[in-house]
């Protein structure tokens, strides 16, 4: 349990690195030339407009989103905030802002893509221009009594003066921080970790409004974690399997090159698996798909394991002899024949030609199913000198596997 989410912790680092930085960086920009200054005020421009055209060559909307409404704040915390008298208490619009800006980049981190410019993506620029809309309107027709709400020190501490973001905001945008970063661990996504850094450096940024070079940095800072997010989205995009988040075959073709003299390759494939696909439906058979990759991503003995195509898998132990491997392969095929898999309730058995209306009429809660998988594995060496020729001695070992019976495991030569 403590060693998966330790495993899950590495989405993190692109933004944690961008942050870290910043914060050693902040204090040489008051030594830099007046122009190079200037340049780092307009940089989050410049960041952003990247991130934008990385976003709309990708088709990603939600990061899109992020950096305009980011780059929106930057701008009006430049311009009509009005730095010098700023008194953040009496400032509707910063107030609007630091509430906002959160709780949407709540809500893209939980949408799904929609891309920019479909009908969908551009339904969230209608969403964002009518709470703009709103909240002028709010504000122009005598709803300012609410400003000493949201702007409110329920907490008074020496050790909060500190902070310029209102303790309501402070307290939303925590909790916000909170659930984006569970989705983040679970969901192992690079745009939704994006979201998370950026949102950390919106704080920032927000809360040393009044300090040019930690606003500046800071929003240079969030613009470029989700420009970074973008790109390592894209990289996933080619090298990870979209359905177990594993490493696809393109990524195994990739490393296949790395490889050293000696190593072993597994190649696994699930039993009747159409047969279970027929029986319990294809969302089931995906859920199998996923539980089957996850444990052989846990798999022992410094295996990697990639999604081979459909329901093959391979596992690639470098350094190791088809010997040393074998307990652990072993212990991935207990592992998984032994799991009991609960069919959630969309996935229940349906019959032939049942309908998605009768499905919820179904019994047969807290059914649960099994597989079992076949695996085949070889080893580099005198005979087997290229990895194609060791892959397709595995591939034979499978074969084997299957006739044998299946749910076992096969050695080739
Ligand atoms: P065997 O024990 O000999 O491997 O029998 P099998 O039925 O597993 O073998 P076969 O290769 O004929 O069937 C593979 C099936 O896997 C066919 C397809 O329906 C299913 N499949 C492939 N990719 C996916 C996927 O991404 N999701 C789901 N649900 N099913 C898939
Ligand atoms: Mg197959
Ligand atoms: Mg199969």
């Amino acid at each position: 349990m403590f060693t998966r989410i330790i495993k899950k912790i590495p989405i993190f680092v692109v933004p944690a690195a961008i942050l870290v930085s910043t914060w050693y960086l902040v204090p040489y920009i008051a030594g830099l030339t007046p122009g190079r200054q200037e340049l780092v005020a307009y940089a989050p421009y410049l960041v952003t407009a990247l991130g934008m055209f990385l976003s709309v060559h990708f088709h990603r909307g939600r990061p899109f989103l992020a950096l305009l409404m980011l780059v929106i704040f930057y701008w009006s915390s430049r311009t009509f905030l009005s730095i010098e008298q700023f008194e953040p208490a009496l400032n509707k619009v910063y107030q609007a802002f630091v509430l906002l800006i959160p709780l949407n980049m709540l809500l893209l981190t939980f949408s799904r893509e929609r891309g920019i410019f479909s009908t969908a993506g551009r339904m969230r620029f209608v969403f964002l221009a009518a709470q703009a809309i709103g909240v002028f309107w709010l504000f122009r027709y005598n709803f300012a009594e609410l400003v000493p709400y949201i702007a409110r020190s329920y907490i008074h501490s020496p050790f909060m003066n500190f902070l310029l973001v209102p303790q309501p905001a402070m307290v939303a945008g925590a909790i916000i921080l909170a659930i984006i970063a569970v989705l983040v661990l679970r969901r192992q996504a690079p745009i939704d970790s994006g979201m998370f850094g950026a949102l950390i450096a919106f704080f920032v940024a927000g809360n040393w409004l009044t300090t040019p070079d930690i606003h500046a940095a800071y929003s240079i800072a969030g613009a470029l974690i989700i420009t970074m997010s973008v790109l390592r989205d894209s990289y996933n995009m080619a090298f990870r399997d979209d359905l177990t988040g594993m490493p696809s075959r393109r990524a195994l073709n990739e490393n296949l090159h790395g490889l050293g003299r000696r190593y072993t390759v597994a190649m696994l494939d699930v039993d009747h698996f159409k047969r279970f696909n027929d029986t319990y439906g294809h969302d089931a058979g995906d859920q199998v798909l996923k539980m089957v990759a996850r444990k052989m991503m846990d798999v022992g003995g410094g295996g990697k394991a990639y999604r081979y195509g459909g329901e093959e898998f391979t596992i690639i132990f470098s350094g190791h002899r088809t010997d040393e491997v074998l307990p652990h392969l072993e212990e991935l095929r207990c592992t998984i024949a032994d799991y009991r898999m609960a069919l959630r309730s969309d996935e229940r058995p349906k019959g032939k030609g049942a309908g998605k209306s009768d499905r919820g009429n179904r019994t047969g809660r807290g059914e649960e199913v099994s597989v079992t998988v076949s695996i085949g594995m070889a080893e580099s060496g005198e005979e087997l000198k290229t990895a194609a020729e060791v892959m397709k001695a595995a591939d034979k070992a499978l074969y084997k596997a299957k006739n044998r019976g299946r749910n076992q495991v096969c050695r080739g030569v």
